[in-house]
């Protein structure tokens, strides 16, 4: 059986970038820049106040008081028309350009007004103070953000200031979840005898969206071949398929050999990992656009016609298969299917972050595997800390509500003690 490492390097062995969109700058956030993005001019523009207040000669300051004839007011916005000689001052507000001549802006604080004229008193002496120079920021040219940056609201300002109103960036996976399972029922129905709510189905919806995929529901395909079949089919439209249940070793457990009858090349079936061993990965590897499927092959992906109300699709199909057990989909679909989707959009680096946290309490761990357990993170002044919540296993979705993440428990029996650093995975 693979180790965690190895399943996770196998996995991003297989899973490559998705081809880069052009969008504008409202749709972006969460998305990873596709390209390197420079200054087109200096910033700031120009010389500029930092403060309200007035612009003078440090030589007419050096004693620390003057009174100053006023020449001129300006606002941000407007520009100077007057250059500042000696015994002269502009009034001038934060950000606006500062006049020739002038070399120093003495804040509103330390000046007293007269009627044509101001009286400064300062200790702020130095040419410069309270103007940043033209070019401080950055220089045009200058390269600002990199590709493989994900973007989030500093970034995306930074790119406004930059004047970029699109921007090229990784384009959304689209992904279709399938739960399967002869036992399952929608939500809205009551159970009966032997039967299940399907929760996988929105359990996992929500958090593929949350990840910045865009989704296609499948539904429910019974554990028979020929809904499973046509219902694969339906999800290999997408870049990514995500089936839940029917991985494991029953009778009805058919998802890995209707898989490879799809065309899907199993890359792992089973990690050594609690909950969720029996998961699966595989791609079905696609061809360039306009291309044809190589001979022999039973599968005819169908060509993207303008108006086609079909998602996009890159080249090759990855598809996962989560136990149906609720906390197993769960804990795969944040490790796996979440890494895949952050390596389809770009981002760097694609592996889970682990925030380490010290433990609240003494825990006595039993596992004979490399266990995720639901754990709640709690931030204090001595930095994170982390408490495992009560849970009885992959089926117990309800125990889970009292965490915002996974603690990882290296799967030896062993005592930990309060104090102990674990790794904690946000959810
Ligand atoms: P399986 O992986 O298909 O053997 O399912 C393992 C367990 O997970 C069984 O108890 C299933 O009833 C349960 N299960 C499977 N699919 C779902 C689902 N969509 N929602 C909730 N539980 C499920
Ligand atoms: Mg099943």
């Amino acid at each position: 059986m693979l180790s965690l490492t190895q399943a996770f390097d196998k996995l991003l062995a297989t899973v490559s970038p998705l081809e880069a969109v052009s969008l504008p700058l409202a749709d972006v956030l969460g998305m990873t820049l596709a390209e390197d993005v420079s200054a087109p001019e200096d910033s700031p523009p120009f010389d500029k106040s930092l403060m309200d207040g007035f612009a003078v000669r440090a030589d007419d300051v050096a004693g620390g008081f003057a009174s100053l004839r006023v020449i001129e007011i300006v606002t941000a916005g407007r520009v100077p028309l007057k250059a500042v000689g000696p015994g002269e001052a502009t009034q001038i507000m934060t950000g606006a350009p500062i006049p020739d001549g002038a070399d120093l802006v003495v804040k509103i604080e330390e000046t007293l007004p007269d009627i044509d004229s101001v009286h400064v008193t300062t200790k702020s002496i130095t040419p410069g103070t309270n103007i940043v120079r033209r070019g401080t920021s950055v220089r045009a040219g200058d390269v600002v953000l990199k590709a493989g940056m994900k973007l989030n609201g500093s970034r995306i300002g930074a790119l406004a200031e930059l004047g970029r109103a699109v921007v090229s960036v990784h384009r959304r996976p689209t992904v279709a979840v399938l739960a399967t399972g002869d036992e399952l029922v929608p939500i809205g129905q009551r159970p009966g005898p032997g039967q299940i709510r399907n929760s996988n189905e929105a359990m996992l919806v929500a958090l593929l969206q949350a990840a910045g995929a865009v989704l296609v529901s499948l539904g429910i395909a019974r554990d028979n071949r020929a809904d499973l079949k046509a219902k694969i089919q339906e999800g290999l439209q997408c870049d990514m398929l995500v089936l839940s249940g029917g991985v494991s070793a029953g009778t009805l457990d058919l998802v890995p050999s209707e898989l490879a009858e799809a065309g899907v090349r199993e890359v792992f079936h089973k990690v050594e990992l609690k909950p969720g061993k029996p998961v699966w990965f595989g791609v079905r590897a696609g061809f360039p656009s306009g291309g044809r499927e190589s001979p022999g092959s039973s599968i005819s992906r169908v060509a993207e016609e303008p108006g086609d109300s079909r998602p996009p699709r890159g080249e090759s199909v990855y598809v996962f298969g989560l136990p149906g057990n609720p906390v197993s989909s769960l804990v795969c679909c944040e490790l796996f299917v979440r890494t895949a989707i952050r390596r389809l959009m770009g981002e760097q680096p694609p592996m889970p972050r682990p925030i380490p946290a010290r433990l609240e309490h003494d825990y006595s761990a039993r596992a004979d595997r490399p266990t995720y357990h639901p754990a709640k993170l709690m931030w204090s002044p001595e930095g994170a800390t982390v408490k495992l919540v009560p849970w009885h296993g992959s089926s117990d979705l309800c125990g889970t509500v009292a965490a915002n993440g996974m603690a990882f428990l290296s799967g030896e029996a062993k005592e930990y003690r309060a104090g102990e650093m674990l790794d904690v995975i946000p959810w």
